[in-house]
């Protein structure tokens, strides 16, 4: 059911956001009203869920088939060491709800393949790709584009991240910048370079801000730019790209 007012709770919960001009309680309004998918409940995943659960996003469904390990714990920070062996998705839907029990969470304790993440994605107005492997990321992609919704993308490796905001149709995807994805086990996972923890929490915050901008319709998106970043220089940059009209994915003959 669509909400229209906000109680008094609310308006107190959300005061900050209200008095923020461009925001206001139109603003507020058009979150409690959204729903986000976040795929993976990781080192992305968790500072996306949690500032939008305190931001007041309605709906955050969240997909992740594994359990908190306590290699997580350095960088997972919507999870805690009492929730070691636990699934990811409840974990996280036990912290979100902690920070704000007006949130609606619908948990996917799965890891989604192309089959299924095309059904829920549906459900979703939009998908952040929390996942830490090429062979998600570019499904994900594939599967929002044909599915019509717009996602942040985000990658994070040793001290950089890297990120931008897909809006299919009208904006280059994910493959016009990226092409396809390498060949399996050319590039090392994190679990073989290293991530500095902290890094997740700055990445995933742009993606969870980028969700919020686009929900709310205010403000200039990631879109048609790469955002990166160096954590060791503090170096960040915006590299430009174009809609790619052979791209494999949504050019013409896709
Ligand atoms: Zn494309």
């Amino acid at each position: 059911m669509k909400k229209e007012v906000l109680s008094d709770i609310e308006a107190k919960r959300y005061a900050r956001h209200i008095s923020l001009k461009h925001f206001g309680l139109e603003g507020q309004l058009k979150l409690l009203n959204s729903k986000v998918l976040i795929i993976g409940a990781g080192g992305l995943g968790s500072p996306v869920a949690l500032y939008l659960a305190a931001a007041g996003v309605g709906t955050i469904g969240i997909a992740d088939g594994d359990e908190v390990d306590i290699s997580n714990l350095q960088r997972q920070i919507i999870h805690s060491t009492d929730e070691i062996g636990v699934s990811k998705v409840v974990s996280a839907k036990k912290s979100i709800n902690t920070l704000n029990p007006d949130i609606n969470v619908i948990t996917y304790d799965t890891f989604l393949d192309e089959t299924n993440m095309i059904k829920i994605i549906q459900e979703y107005d939009f998908i952040i790709d929390g996942t830490d492997n090429f062979k998600s990321k570019f499904l994900i992609n594939k599967c929002c584009v044909k599915a019509n919704k717009p996602f942040s993308h985000g990658g994070i490796q040793k001290f950089n991240g890297q990120t931008m905001t897909i809006i299919p149709h009208q904006s280059a995807c994910y493959a016009c910048v990226f092409n396809s994805p390498p060949p399996e086990g050319s590039v090392p996972s994190a679990s073989v370079t290293g991530v500095l923890g902290s890094i997740a929490g700055m990445l995933g915050t742009i993606q969870a801000t980028e969700a919020i901008k686009y929900l709310i319709d205010y403000g200039e998106l990631l879109t048609n730019k790469l955002l990166i970043f160096d954590a060791t220089t503090m170096d960040f940059d915006k590299v430009n790209f174009q809609k790619n009209p052979d791209c494999k994915i949504c050019g013409k003959k896709a």
